[in-house]
């Protein structure tokens, strides 16, 4: 095979693998992030757990305030019923203490909720803290192979790069030229020509270009799509390779 086509060939292999390790050290992040999400939903969880603790705190105590100030405030109303005179007096100061009663129970009943609510807070704060640990270690795991990983593709694509570099240097320009713009118009730039038709956009070619084209000794294009046109010997394409059943037989 005439060599240029044939670097062309290995070119468009380089940048095919240069293209998927690319995207595959794309996904990387992303798949960190997604378990950073959920170690941070675990932590948040978690204070907002903690919160709750310190709110039911708060308010227990604001209520326990509240229950005093209501006892002193009775307490003095207390102390003015020796000095009370006339029935009117002693019955207006009864109404009152009966108010401030009813007030001490609600501030009691107040303290009660909160002391349960602080209890229950308590109660599902080491869950969640477990959580956190779990989705910690499960980070930190999970980090650590996607690094691993992604070292591992920087490594495969700068050896792919490497070996592309050094294709490059070799390949007349003329024909890199039309491979560069071939590949930013298509997607890929050297097709094989099989059966008479071009594998690249699946159009018949000419008698006279296929006869060409079988040749592999020169550089040669696609009339349809421009890609670079070479051919395999049935026998030597790789079986692995899907290919329509030919006159050739199977491939070997
Ligand atoms: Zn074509």
């Amino acid at each position: 095979m005439y060599e240029q086509l044939e670097q062309l060939i290995r070119l468009q292999g380089l940048d095919r693998e240069a293209a998927r390790l690319a995207q595959k050290l794309a996904e990387i992040a992303p798949q960190i992030e997604e378990t950073r999400n959920l170690l941070a939903a675990a932590e948040r969880a978690e204070a907002e757990g903690k919160a709750g603790v310190e709110t039911a705190k708060k308010q227990r105590r604001a209520a326990e305030k509240d229950l005093e100030a209501q006892i002193e405030k009775r307490r003095k109303f207390q102390e003015q019923q020796s000095k009370v005179k006339t029935n009117k007096e002693y019955q207006a100061l009864m109404g009152e203490l009966e108010a401030l009663k009813l007030e001490e129970t609600a501030a009691e009943d107040r303290i009660l909720t909160q002391m349960e609510a602080q209890a229950e807070a308590e109660r599902l704060l080491p869950g969640l803290s477990a959580e956190v640990g779990r989705e910690k270690a499960e980070f930190q795991q999970k980090e650590r192979v996607l690094r691993d990983a992604e070292q591992k593709l920087r490594g495969e694509l700068a050896a792919t790069e490497a070996a592309r570099a050094a294709i490059v240097t070799v390949v007349e320009p003329a024909s890199l030229e039309v491979y560069q713009r071939v590949l930013k118009l298509r997607g890929s730039a050297v097709a094989e020509v099989r059966d008479e038709f071009c594998m690249g956009c699946s159009t018949k070619v000419p008698a006279q270009n296929y006869m060409e084209a079988m040749r592999n000794d020169r550089i040669l294009f696609c009339p349809h799509c421009r890609r670079i046109l070479y051919h395999v010997k049935a026998e030597v394409r790789p079986a692995a390779v899907e290919a329509p059943v030919s006159e050739a037989g199977p491939a070997a």
